[in-house]
């Protein structure tokens, strides 16, 4: 069997679904587990939400768009041939204002996690319900039955052994050949839905494909397949062909934001190649994520971070920065929840650049300076070259300053300022 994985850009819209059907249609005559995040910007309306109800500001109208969005796309693709599908959007609506009028004291992040996840039942119910009207028989599965969870909203952890055991159980009752359910979900203990992290569908898809041992896993994309760049932020990209799992991971753990970082373990372990396409034009041959190394360093690689915070730190009597101090001052960055992007130290100063993340960082900076002699620098910009060479690296300090430079001997990273001034 193969998994396959639509993302909220490729479910945006109508077109979008009917799309999706015309790849499923075209792939589907094996077994196939297809995994759809929530439609276009679903789960950041859904978020939208319940910032705005655990606020005390106004939340309802908001939550009666998404769903009139949900029931507009519903009757644009089956019209009223499935009342079913109909009256259960209608149920998931009472649900998720019964459960915000009455459950008003609970956790923001458990709060979270029983309405974001909504996003994703709307968009695989709607899409059930058009792929059968369409004559391509679907067998629509819930994946809060299916990937089981801890509690821990909003970044749960899967509890793998009983999720294969319920994914194989769930694969051999299956009543179509093709399997349709959510990506980012799962179930908690007391039948509590979770969620597994923002962007978390390409895990779910991995989950799926490593409980099933797929075949195969493919990631439709807006993009022809995984690029060197974001191109958002450069002109010219090139397609990566083929990377193995270990550059793949190296590139997520730098900040690549094609695939969700975790995506990848799980197919490694169990040599299952992951193939990301365009599902704008899928006769073309995208990207292969594999074990095969020899292709890893023929394209450099650039990721880009702005906005980031530069922190010197020194102890306050120009003594040298020791292992105490470095610990010490780790533990005040773990506990601030502010994520380390680059680390150096020298006699007497530890310098390290975290996202900026105001208050934190506010805080933190705080904290640290009734201790030590903190500067900072704000503004600063990230690159990160993996498979880097010497022109390609002047090209790109030009006319800017450089802060902090590190060297292994894949991998550059550079910290400037944008324009030199
Ligand atoms: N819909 C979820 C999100 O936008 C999960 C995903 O798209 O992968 O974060
Ligand atoms: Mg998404």
């Amino acid at each position: 069997m193969n998994v396959f994985k639509f993302g909220g850009a490729s479910v945006k819209n109508t077109q979008g679904i009917q799309n999706l059907k015309e790849i499923v249609a075209h792939f589907g005559n094996t077994e196939l587990l297809v995994v759809v995040s929530a439609m276009d910007k679903t789960t950041n309306k859904l978020e939208n939400v319940v910032n705005a109800f655990t606020s005390d500001q106004a939340w309802k109208d908001q939550l009666t768009e998404v769903f009139d969005f949900h029931k507009t796309a519903l009757r644009e693709l089956v019209g009223e041939n499935d009342p079913q599908a109909i009256e259960t959007l209608d149920k998931i609506q009472d649900y998720a204002f019964t459960f915000l009028e009455q459950d008003g004291g609970s956790e923001y992040d458990f709060i979270y996690d029983q309405i974001v996840s909504l996003g994703e039942i709307l968009s695989t119910k709607i899409i059930a319900s058009y792929l059968n009207s369409a004559g391509v028989d679907v067998d629509w599965q819930d994946a809060r039955k299916l990937v089981h969870t801890d509690n821990n909203y909003r970044d749960a952890r899967v509890d793998w052994e009983s999720t294969e055991h319920k994914v194989t159980e769930m694969w051999e009752r299956k009543s179509s050949n093709i399997v349709l359910t959510q990506g980012f979900i799962g179930g908690g203990d007391h039948n509590r839905m979770t969620t597994l992290g923002r962007e978390g569908s390409d895990f779910s898809a991995a989950i799926f494909a490593y409980c099933l041992q797929a075949e195969s896993v493919t990631i439709w994309k807006d993009v022809p397949g995984m690029l060197n760049a974001d191109p958002k932020h450069f002109s010219n990209t090139s397609l990566l062909p083929n990377i193995s799992y270990k550059e793949a991971v190296e590139l997520s753990y730098y900040g690549a934001s094609v695939i969700h970082p975790k995506t990848i373990k799980p197919l490694e372990n169990k040599h299952i190649p992951l193939y990301i396409k365009s599902f704008l034009d899928p006769s073309l041959a995208g990207s292969v994520i594999n074990e095969n190394t020899s292709e890893d360093s023929k394209i450099p690689s650039y990721i880009f971070k702005t906005d980031q915070v530069l922190l010197s730190i020194s102890t306050r009597d120009f003594s040298f920065i020791v292992e105490e101090h470095i610990s010490d001052i780790f533990n005040r960055f773990a506990k601030h929840k502010l994520k380390i992007q680059t680390m150096q130290n020298s006699a007497i100063s530890f310098s390290v650049s975290v996202n900026n993340h105001p208050s934190k960082v506010k805080d933190l900076v705080e904290n640290l300076q009734r201790d030590y002699q903190v500067l900072y620098n704000e503004g600063i910009e990230l690159m990160t070259i993996r498979h880097y060479n010497e022109a390609i690296v002047q090209e790109l300090i030009k006319g800017k300053e450089v802060l902090l430079e590190q060297k292994t001997r894949h991998t550059m990273r550079l910290l400037m300022r944008g324009n030199g001034q």
